[in-house]
């Protein structure tokens, strides 16, 4: 048996999830007629308080329309060092919305009020203008922490006060939200634009919806034609989403205890230092005198597949396809392994 804890991108869509896009009404989405993808859109709008929302291809998609709704050429965004839309969107912001980046620091990939104050630049024709904060939530690289809505305010207090925009990378906000308890729409209120993966805890095959204010939509949808994002017959697609937030948001609660589970296996095991506090579904580890080149083919031999997170680093994820089973299978194989 493989135990593929690279990503929670891995899953395989369920059969229930099968059946649900095999029904799905459609139309052409760029004509607007795709009753299915409207039905999506709506219904994480609502969710999240907002007007209205976008359904694409991907997060990285969602993160740089929203990117590029809320900045022009020449404008600053502010977001953690270690941010997905900086790390691992192929340079997007400097190729999508010729924008610069300031990246702060800050324990577990969140930033604080106070640096993102001192971040935001005087108006001087020397400096870019900051016009954008992004945070992410779960923060991935930070090990899949997760901000509370009382660390949140006062930044959407700042960027109100300052003239900022406030974006959310939700990639997993439905794992922090199983977390904190808050409701959808006390994080939609804190932010001008939500973008919300499907593709990862919820187990979609594809898909991202970004949601925000009427106007920001439609200046979103003109920018996802211009990127080549506008799907046709898309309801399919959007009918696994459906499907996903009637039936995977409560599982993940599954995940995130599991993911404990993964912790306990690697805690006083030779080969590894640390791990980091696990809060969600992301499990990042410490290797102690072994690479992580040579801890993963280790695993490999055991048929365990991790990646690479760092220099001394690998990550878990857990997710819809990581059964109790394959927990006890892990810890077992882990426990083998110690010489
Ligand atoms: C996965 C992910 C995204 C979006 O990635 P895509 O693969 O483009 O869907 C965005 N932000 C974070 C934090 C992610 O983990």
């Amino acid at each position: 048996m493989i135990i593929d804890l690279r990503s929670d991108t891995l899953t395989q869509p369920t059969l229930g999830m099968r059946e649900a896009m095999m029904q799905a009404p459609m139309g052409d989405d760029v004509f607007g007629e795709d009753p299915t993808v409207r039905r999506l859109e709506d219904r994480l709008a609502l969710l999240f308080g907002k007007e209205a929302g976008l359904f694409c291809p991907s997060g990285t998609m969602t993160n740089q329309i929203a990117i590029r709704v809320h900045t022009r050429p020449q404008t600053e965004v502010i977001c953690h060092r270690d941010s997905h839309i900086y790390l691992y969107e192929g340079g997007g912001i400097m190729a999508n919305s010729h924008a610069s980046v300031k990246l702060l620091e800050g324990p577990f990939g969140k930033i604080d009020p106070q640096s993102v104050a001192e971040a935001i630049n005087p108006d001087d024709d020397h400096a870019p203008e900051s016009v954008l904060v992004s945070l992410e939530n779960t923060m991935n690289k930070g090990g899949g922490s997760v901000y509370t809505l009382e660390e949140v305010r006062p930044i959407r207090k700042l960027c109100r006060d300052r003239g900022l925009k406030l974006h959310l990378d939700g990639a997993r906000i439905f794992n922090a939200l199983e977390e904190t308890k808050d409701s959808p729409d006390a994080w939609g209120e804190q932010f001008d634009t939500v973008s919300v993966c499907l593709s990862k805890g919820l187990g979609c095959p594809v898909g991202s919806v970004l949601v925000g204010s009427k106007d920001a939509i439609k200046q979103a949808r003109k920018i996802r034609k211009a990127m080549g994002g506008g799907m046709r017959q898309a309801g399919m697609l959007a009918a696994a989403g459906l499907y996903a937030l009637d039936h995977h948001v409560a599982r993940l609660a599954e995940d995130h205890r599991r993911a404990q589970g993964v912790l306990r296996a690697l805690e006083d095991h030779p080969f590894f230092l640390e791990v980091l506090p696990v809060k969600t579904n992301i499990v990042i580890a410490r290797l102690r005198g072994i690479k992580p080149e040579e801890m993963l083919a280790r695993l490999s031999e055991s048929q365990i597949k991790a990646v690479k997170f760092g220099k001394d680093l690998i990550r878990f994820v857990t997710h819809l396809d990581f059964t109790d089973e394959m927990l006890e299978q892990f810890t077992r194989r882990l426990g083998k392994m110690r010489g």
